[in-house]
């Protein structure tokens, strides 16, 4: 009698209530200046998550962020919506005593978990709560070669407590392939000695397929990222990419960077796990920790 539940038509009504209601996904990125933020977030909605881009902010081109400041784009694919928010912060670290610049960054990702909380404890509550909460960011590392510095260290081991932190090797272009590989393997033995735990977080992959997919992955993190755009004719296709005196680096070509693997991340194969963590894990910390203090 109930071998048949019928999980096809399950899914379809998934399918059509997110069509209708659409989704929001928010993106930080952070890093001193001049690694590429910006340039990263033109990338992100240039390259194929978005060919036909609308809403405002696009070609705008702020030289340096002086503020946070948020680009939201509305991406419609088979009929779903998706509002992908990016939110570009001042170069961090930029000051001679660095002392405590994390926290700018720190309160606004607190600020938009109370901004939801407050909606959700309401009596009468909206049916769809707005959310601004940050679902993952994007920690830009200067491309050395050598270690982690401490900033880079107190930062990811501060942020990793309260959002998904997902660090790259910023301009990647800079370094050799060899230099890459083992730049690479430093920053992984780095964030471990440290007890740094980035995302996907070991702890919350849900059974061994996660774990094989994710481990996969947490070998190729930090992922070496460069950044373009301009768009370029190479052979009547339109190629975005960074062009040298030696030819193009083409960013969204898994064989001259890491962009895709950091794209299809995001935005792809792990869009949903990154809300649900925000959600689940994150939030309920702060929403826990909130409670508890107004309850006293
Ligand atoms: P931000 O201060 O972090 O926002 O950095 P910008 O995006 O403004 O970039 C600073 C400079 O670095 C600009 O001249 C960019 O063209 C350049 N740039 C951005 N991304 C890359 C990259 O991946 N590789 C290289 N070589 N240069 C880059
Ligand atoms: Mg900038």
């Amino acid at each position: 009698l109930f071998g048949y539940v019928g999980i096809e038509a399950v899914l379809d009504q998934m399918r059509i209530k997110t069509m209708k209601t659409g989704f929001e996904f928010n993106l930080m990125v952070v890093g001193q200046s001049g690694l590429g933020k910006s340039t990263m977030v033109n990338t992100l909605f240039k390259s194929k998550v978005s060919r036909k881009p609308t809403g405002p902010g696009y070609e705008e081109r702020i030289p340096k962020t002086v503020q946070l400041q948020s680009i939201t784009h509305v991406i419609e694919e088979k009929g779903v919506k998706m509002k992908l928010t990016v939110t570009d912060t001042p170069g961090f670290g930029d000051q001679i005593n660095n002392e405590n610049c994390w926290d700018p960054i720190i309160k606004y990702i607190n600020e938009q978990y109370e901004k939801y909380l407050r909606e959700e404890i309401l009596i009468s509550r909206k049916r769809k709560i707005p959310d601004t909460r940050v679902h993952s960011c994007v920690y830009f590392v200067p491309p050395t070669g050598h270690w982690l510095r401490p900033l880079d260290l107190e930062f990811m081991r501060r942020l990793s407590k309260i959002v998904n932190m997902v660090p790259v090797i910023a301009k990647a272009d800079t370094l050799t392939l060899e230099e890459r590989a083992e730049f690479k393997k430093r920053i992984q033995k780095d964030l471990k000695a440290h007890g740094i735990s980035v995302y996907p977080q070991e702890d919350f992959d849900d059974n061994s397929d996660d774990r094989i997919l994710n481990n996969k992955i947490r070998d190729k993190m930090p992922f070496a990222v460069v950044g373009a755009d301009k768009e370029h004719q190479v052979n009547g296709k339109r190629i975005l990419g960074r062009k040298t005196k030696w030819g193009i680096i083409e960013v969204e070509n898994p064989a001259h960077c890491e962009f895709p693997l950091l794209r299809d991340l995001l935005i792809r194969s792990h869009l949903q796990d990154l809300k649900d963590i925000t959600h689940n894990v994150h939030y309920e910390s702060y929403r826990m920790q909130r409670l508890n203090e107004s309850n006293r």
